[in-house]
């Protein structure tokens, strides 16, 4: 199947069990990256339509029945949402490749499946949640009780819609809270299916709302404002994070952080190249390199520069860039017209910085004709000796990276901890003791060690530094969505 999907979809807001328009009739459109063409156009969410989604939602978790129903029955609905996502399997893998402009293979295999699994895992994780005795002496017995904490507001953005806020709402609805979802006006195509889903597994009205529009003076702003919203989880920018947490302020709202990234991918001299220099491609450019976790800043030692750089150059080339419908394709296009300017402006930085170009650095030569406008960008790598150059401290989130020598651990460590993020590290040595040391020293959120973006979901994500607040996965989010409680019994 090819990129030509000329259907335009009316996507509308999902508030209160109900598809409605938008109470100002505003509709903003949504285009496929591969191609330019419009694919969906979408109802604005106006401060009024906010109002009455954070209202729903507020309703639906004071009045019952979603938060006071046996633990059991709630985990039930949100197992049979994933399934319902796996029977529309192949639909929504299709609408996000379209929407995103990611190759329909990742969505299918990855991410469409790991979305289902983010809401079975946190209803079995809830289900075996027990609580805390605490016994005084004799006299007193202390236990805990972990209960929701309310109105929940959940932003995501573009370059993982539904499988970001699956994450989110799964550990969300598990607690008992009720959501306002918020994607990104770019790719809104399948989180707008929620609602629906929701509703078929038999989840109660107003649990789950949908709400589309833009971020400062639009929908994301109007809902952080929200007084009926008591806690955000937002996931991008770190300067949206920072504006978010500003707006959220006066209602005293509990939030929750995943930001940017820019991270070190170090390779020592005594690392397997056949295994590291294939990730390293994958964490460079997957998903067009439009990954927070990408390894985007590849750091190798100086005893085998040459030989790594020549081989991650053949392997760059080797990448398929097309049709993201098209089995074939490593890599699609750029999201939007607003980011592939933003990328692409890096290409002339890097010329002021003096970077060496090593391959890319422009639109791909042989792209069939129906693709001529999408935004593409060839797999593009520099190499630069200043780790201090805005290609190497800046988030381009776009397929560019820079390869930087080190000659000793001490300089590596010391490279990968200079930014103002810490979300992951990647590290390849066959020095067990190694490995853990530089593990242990590297400032950020998860360390992989000869691997990439493997995720167990009990285990923490989240980042260091400028990369977030909080952490989320197993245990970790149910902290922030939920209240623990303590109960005090006197004996005698
Ligand atoms: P973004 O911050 O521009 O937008 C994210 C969401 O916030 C969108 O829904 C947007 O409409 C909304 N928003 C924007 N301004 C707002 C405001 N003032 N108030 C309320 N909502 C607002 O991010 P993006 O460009 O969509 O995504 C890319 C960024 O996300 C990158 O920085 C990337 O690293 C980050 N990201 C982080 C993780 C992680 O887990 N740490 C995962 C994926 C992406």
């Amino acid at each position: 199947m090819k990129s030509v999907d000329t259907k335009v979809r009316e996507i509308k807001l999902f508030i209160d069990g109900e598809y409605v328009t938008s109470s100002s009739h505003s509709l903003f459109e949504v285009k496929n990256p591969a191609t330019q063409e419009v694919i969906a156009k979408v109802h604005e969410a106006t401060k009024e339509d906010v109002d009455r989604a954070c209202k729903a939602a507020r309703r639906a978790f004071e009045e019952g029945p979603w938060r006071t129903m046996p633990v059991k029955e709630r985990c039930e609905k949100i197992r049979r949402m994933a399934e319902i996502i796996m029977e529309r399997r192949e639909e929504l893998a299709r609408l996000e490749a379209t929407d995103v402009g990611k190759p329909y293979s990742v969505a299918f295999e990855k991410e469409i499946p790991r979305s289902a699994h983010n809401l079975k895992f946190f209803a079995d994780f809830i289900e075996q949640l027990g609580g805390e005795v605490y016994p005084m002496e004799e006299e007193y017995l202390n236990y805990t009780r972990y209960e929701p904490v309310g109105v929940a507001a959940l932003i995501t953005p573009w370059n993982l819609p539904f499988m970001l806020t699956t994450w989110k709402l799964g550990p969300c609805l598990a607690a008992g809270n009720t959501a306002v979802i918020k994607p990104a006006e770019a790719t809104p195509l399948t989180v707008s299916l929620l609602g629906e889903i929701a509703k078929e597994a038999g989840i109660p009205d107003g649990v789950v709302n949908v709400v589309h529009g833009f971020g400062p003076n639009s929908t994301g702003e109007f809902l952080t404002a929200h007084p009926e919203v008591d806690l955000i989880s937002f996931t991008g920018e770190t300067t949206t994070g920072k504006a978010i947490m500003k707006t959220g302020a006066d209602t005293l709202k509990r939030v929750s952080f995943e930001l940017g990234g820019k991270a070190a991918n170090i390779i020592f001299e005594d690392a397997d190249l056949h295994k590291a220099i294939p990730v390293s491609i994958q964490a460079a450019f997957l998903n067009s390199g439009q990954v927070c976790l990408a390894g985007s800043r590849i750091l190798v030692q100086r005893s085998i520069f040459d030989e790594f750089v020549a081989r991650f150059k053949k392997a760059a080339e080797e990448l398929v860039v097309g049709d993201p419908q098209d089995p074939r394709t490593n890599m699609g296009p750029l999201v939007s017209e607003e980011h592939y300017k933003k990328v692409t402006s890096y290409l002339e930085i890097a010329k002021q910085e003096n970077a060496t170009l090593i391959t890319g650095g422009k639109r791909p030569s042989n792209l069939p004709d129906y693709l001529k406008n999408g935004f593409y960008l060839e797999p593009t790598v520099y190499v630069h000796e200043n780790p201090e150059a805005r290609i190497c401290q800046e988030e381009i989130f776009g397929p560019v990276v820079t390869i930087i020598p080190f000659d000793t651990e001490e300089e590596a460590v010391q490279i990968a901890n200079n930014t103002q993020y810490g979300l992951n590290g990647v590290i390849w040595t066959e020095n067990l003791q190694r490995a853990h040391r530089i593990s242990h020293q590297v400032r950020a959120g998860t360390i992989w060690v000869n691997c990439w973006f493997v995720r167990d979901l009990r285990a923490p994500f989240g980042g260091f530094k400028k990369s977030g607040i909080g952490r989320e996965g197993g245990k970790h989010s149910l902290e922030f969505f939920t209240e623990a409680k303590n109960i005090c019994i006197a004996l005698q």
